[in-house]
């Protein structure tokens, strides 16, 4: 696992934690957000990369704790290992309302299960040591409840699964165009619909981002490479605009 500084200011810093070695489990970044003597660490995946994830963060905090953990939605590449972060870090762990009643499968003890909070559908805003963070609803994208997080200190947007990518080996765009191929086919299938991006992309524009981080491959840096992002959103067919079709009983054997 390696780590790489996305905005540092001093008293704020935002960090990717990345792991490269993932054999058939899908790539997954985590993110970590520390403010003066808080944390918050987003998506923070399942078991093959939890004590990987978990040693690296805390080499980057240097004493800070891990004061908050963030899920944005309910697959297993997010909150497979909740209950060894819950544990391991004692942290306040928010996830959206929907889901809280579902995520304890993953078999969270019952000393730690208070620590779960939900967000409702609205969303809200956090305050970590002094800096606040935006939890943005982002519903169908793909989940029926999932968040985004804008941190308006980096101007930074993790965008979970939107933006996601697989399969090429740089972590940030730097062709936007060359990079379609990698994110073009798991959008068009896993996101529900054109609806959802164009309400997703009319809110986001309302928001001041210098970057877009997915938890899945590389991130888009700078206003261009970010505007062109929304923009390709707002625009795609995806999901039941072109999938409905799919609704006819399969063939016998
Ligand atoms: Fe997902």
């Amino acid at each position: 696992m390696s780590s790489k500084i996305l905005f540092d200011s001093g008293q704020h810093k935002n960090i990717l934690l990345e792991d490269f070695g993932h054999g058939e489990a899908v790539q997954a970044n985590q993110h970590m957000i520390i403010h003066g003597d808080e944390s918050i660490i987003l998506d923070p995946g399942g078991h093959k990369v939890f004590a990987k994830a978990l040693s690296e963060a805390k080499k980057q905090l240097s004493g800070v704790p891990i004061t908050y953990l963030f899920f944005s939605h309910q697959d297993p590449d997010i909150v497979a290992a909740a209950n060894g972060w819950l544990m391991t870090t004692r942290a306040t762990a928010y996830a959206p309302e929907v889901w809280t009643r579902f995520i304890p499968h993953f078999g969270i003890d019952k000393f730690v299960i208070n620590q779960l909070k939900g967000i409702p559908d609205e969303g809200m805003r956090i305050n970590v040591g002094g800096s606040e963070l935006i939890f943005l609803p982002a519903h169908y994208l793909h989940s029926c409840g999932n968040f985004h997080v804008y941190d308006p200190a980096s101007k930074i947007l993790y965008s979970g699964d939107l933006g996601a990518s697989l399969g090429m080996d740089y972590y940030k765009v730097s062709d936007f165009d060359a990079h379609l191929q990698y994110m073009e086919g798991f959008h068009r299938r896993y996101m529900t619909s054109n609806l959802a991006m164009k309400a997703w992309a009319k809110m986001v524009r309302s928001l001041d981002i210098e970057m877009i981080a997915p938890q899945h491959g590389a991130y888009f840096e700078g206003k261009a490479m970010v505007n062109r992002f929304i923009d390709w959103c707002d625009q795609l067919q995806c999901g039941l605009d072109i999938n409905g079709d799919v609704y006819k009983v399969p063939d016998s054997v």
